[in-house]
């Protein structure tokens, strides 16, 4: 008997609950026959007319087609259905618009006259609305767990596991918490329709600007864009107290969303022609760019470009139009050259067998500036290949 809202409680007498369980258990409106019955009858809480000539008429309410019993009360019993419903509005926050509550059943309360002059008592209609299908399933946080891992384990998914534990901070759970990851499921479902009012970012798009003065895939912010805003209005729905389905009623634009203008580059660079031409050397992928295990140290470490096997000799070309601003021995790099192609861009090629170019010289996109070689801090013949940005090294297969 828990949940038991002031309402109800104000309206079920306690006295005779031990009684009316026994009457519960039978499942169906009971009349005189039965045993639990005249123990009610006798308990002088129900109405019972023995001396009463004519019989007495009360409200046999029917609930998809199942008679529940005879009650004394009409309003009594509207107030015990409403009492339950009010449960299910108790999460509604003070700018929500309760629209509808309603019983996914078909409720009939139907005047009819008693064929045993009893009444059945308002705990019947109680007990069968607090009945469950299912009762809810909790998961017990262990040691070491995460939520995504009892979301995977448990099958369950994270939104399902938000919706079913509003409170949980899924960062910060600690063993022995209780997660609810199967809600209740009562025999009658209650509806609740809400309506509710968010103020939403709207996206803002890009305009793009080609610009023959910047490399291909270099771009430059001309105008930063702005979100907008708008108001829109949902209908949420609500079963048995977790959202269920979502409607977009109206959308009202509050400010509108400035666009975004960048330039975009197209001058000519090397490309990767597919295959084994690289554009900037003719060889084989061997390492990416970013996090991998160092060959030498076999710790992980930040690979700031592409490594690409190659032949010793195989010719090395610039990405494109530049000044070559170091050539020479770069200890790590071993022979390298850095070529600054304006804008903030600049590409690196390190680990040659010998350098074709010198600092200051201007080198045109696909010049031979080197040959593949094993020089510093390589294991094999390889092109070591970065492109930084503004002095930060950035994926050169974003570039190439
Ligand atoms: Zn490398």
């Amino acid at each position: 008997m828990k949940l038991l809202t002031k309402f109800s409680k104000s309206m079920i007498l306690a006295t005779f609950s031990s009684v009316m369980k026994a009457v519960m258990k039978l499942r169906k409106p009971v009349f005189g026959t039965s045993v639990a019955t005249l123990v009610l009858a006798i308990s002088s809480v129900s109405v019972m007319n023995m001396t009463a000539p004519k019989p007495l008429t009360g409200y046999q309410v029917t609930v998809d087609g199942q008679v529940w019993g005879i009650f004394e009360d009409e309003k009594m019993v509207e107030q015990t259905f409403c009492a339950y419903k009010e449960r299910f509005l108790k999460n509604v926050e003070a700018d929500d618009i309760v629209l509808n509550v309603e019983f996914d059943a078909k409720i009939e309360i139907e005047e009819v006259v008693t064929p045993t002059n009893v009444y059945n008592s308002l705990e019947v209609i109680f007990d069968q609305l607090h009945r469950k299908k299912d009762q809810a399933v909790y998961y017990t946080v262990q040691p070491g767990d995460s939520i995504w891992a009892i979301a995977a384990r448990e099958n369950v998914p994270i939104a399902t596991i938000m919706t079913y534990n509003p409170e949980l901070d899924v960062e910060k759970i600690w063993p022995n918490d209780e997660i609810m990851i199967e809600s209740e499921v009562p025999f009658i479902d209650v509806v609740v329709t809400l309506e509710t009012v968010e103020i939403e970012e709207v996206a803002y798009e890009t305009e793009f600007i080609k610009d023959n003065s910047l490399f291909r895939n270099q771009r430059v912010v001309v105008k930063p864009g702005v979100e907008g805003e708008k108001e829109v209005t949902y209908n949420i729905t609500y079963r048995n107290g977790y959202p269920d389905d979502v409607e977009i009623i109206q959308e009202v634009p509050l400010k509108e969303p400035v666009t975004s203008v960048v330039r975009i580059g197209t001058m000519a660079t090397l490309r990767r022609l597919g295959g084994n031409n690289f554009g900037v050397v003719v060889g084989r992928l061997s390492s990416g760019f970013g996090n991998r295990r160092d060959p030498f140290t076999k710790r992980i470490t930040f690979h700031n470009g592409i490594d690409i096997s190659a032949p010793r000799g195989t010719p090395i070309k610039a990405y494109t139009d530049g000044k070559v601003v170091k050539a020479g021995w770069d200890g790590m790099g071993g022979n390298m050259v850095v070529i600054d192609h304006g804008n903030g861009l600049r590409t690196e090629y390190a680990h040659m067998s010998s350098i074709g170019v010198r600092v200051g010289q201007y080198v045109s996109i696909g010049q031979t500036i080197g040959r593949v070689g094993a020089t510093g801090y390589a294991t094999g013949n390889h092109l070591h290949f970065s492109v930084r940005v503004n002095g930060k090294y950035v994926n050169p297969f974003n570039y190439i």
